[in-house]
């Protein structure tokens, strides 16, 4: 059977569960790369640009663990990831992701590249596309199709119920209807007493190499974590109607969760959790700092990551942060 290596990074946490029950449903055979370690980081590193952000370093680790395992590797270029009536668009670098691998690593397996381009086409079209490219027959692609949308669309009910990523695929890929899962403040630490929210991308803070375990660290400390994963995409928009247009449509999700969380009452701490060398979180981080931070507003911490992070800093910044927010707490 083909054999069609998925990196664990980037475009992973928002679309694994899709890509895997398509790429299955056509045949083939998934190879997730395994998950981030010190090797796979320094790898990385070394075939990627120098001021280029954490998270592309990664995916580049990713993708030469599995470059030598695999008959096929399956790219993604997020172009657009919303229909919208403005124009919006993601990164740059998520736009031309598969250019940057392909000029920068040699002995590639083929490429699949899976372009995901909202705005001006629709997903029936590239999975007809990914059909073409494996030679399997359209019926077949309209069912993986199918299938792979429910899949999709259960596991996003998944994270809006609050489940980290892996939780949520597993509940995703086993057709569990129920929230099942462990959130971060249910495990062994001391009960949770604190809530505090967790603003970034979702392939930083669910790296638990490169975020150093940054919601159990939490949950060690007795607090409840909130993702912005759990923020209804209803609310997000009514939350930016308040701000500048903004056409990056994850920094849009940062803005208006960030907003969201700032402005309610049952949030005692705000976590932003930036990449270094991110142009567009580094615009919206001051966004949120200058703009939507209030007076009345709960305690906000921006944590920048990169390769470079030490554990024992992180910890340090994270415990100083709980201490500050219990501290306000007895003080209000
Ligand atoms: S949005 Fe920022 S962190 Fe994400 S890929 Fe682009 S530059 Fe990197």
């Amino acid at each position: 059977m083909l054999t069609v290596g998925i990196p664990r990074a980037l475009s992973y946490y928002r679309y694994f569960p899709f890509f895997k029950t398509m790429l299955e449903g056509l045949g083939t055979k998934v190879v997730l790369s395994k998950p981030t370690g010190k090797r796979l980081v320094e790898d990385g590193v070394r075939y990627c640009v120098d001021d280029i952000c954490v998270p592309v370093k990664l995916y580049y680790g990713h993708v030469l663990e599995l470059k030598d395992i695999v008959d096929r590797l399956f790219l993604t270029r997020l172009v657009s990831v919303e229909k919208c009536d403005s124009d919006t668009y993601t990164c740059p670098k998520l736009i031309g992701l598969p250019d940057m691998i392909r000029s920068s690593i040699e002995g590639l397996p083929p490429i699949i590249e899976f372009v995901v381009d909202i705005q001006n086409r629709s997903i029936h079209s590239s999975a007809r596309r990914l059909g073409e490219m494996l030679d399997t027959p359209p019926a077949l692609t309209r069912k993986a199709l199918s299938r792979a949308i429910d899949v999709q669309a259960r596991y996003e009910g998944k994270l809006l119920g609050g489940l980290t990523p892996e939780d949520a695929m597993s509940a995703a890929f086993s057709g569990n209807g129920s929230s099942g899962g462990v959130r971060a403040g249910s495990g062994d630490g001391p009960a949770p007493g604190l809530n505090v929210a967790l603003v970034g991308h979702e392939y930083l803070l669910h790296d638990h190499f490169i975020s150093h375990n940054l919601p159990s660290r939490l949950s060690r400390l007795g607090s409840c974590v909130t993702y912005m994963t759990e923020v209804p995409p209803d609310v997000i928009e009514a939350e930016l109607a308040r701000y500048p247009e903004i056409s990056w449509s994850y920094e849009k999700e940062l803005l208006g969760s960030a907003s969201y969380f700032l402005h309610r009452e049952d949030i005692d701490g705000v976590m932003l959790v930036m990449c270094f060398a991110c142009g567009p979180d580094s615009i919206v981080g001051e966004i949120i700092e200058r703009e939507v931070r209030t007076e009345s507003s709960p305690p906000l911490m921006t944590l920048v990551l990169d390769e470079h992070a030490g554990q024992a800093g992180v910890a340090t910044r994270v415990e100083a942060f709980v201490d500050l927010i219990r501290r306000s707490r007895r003080k209000s």
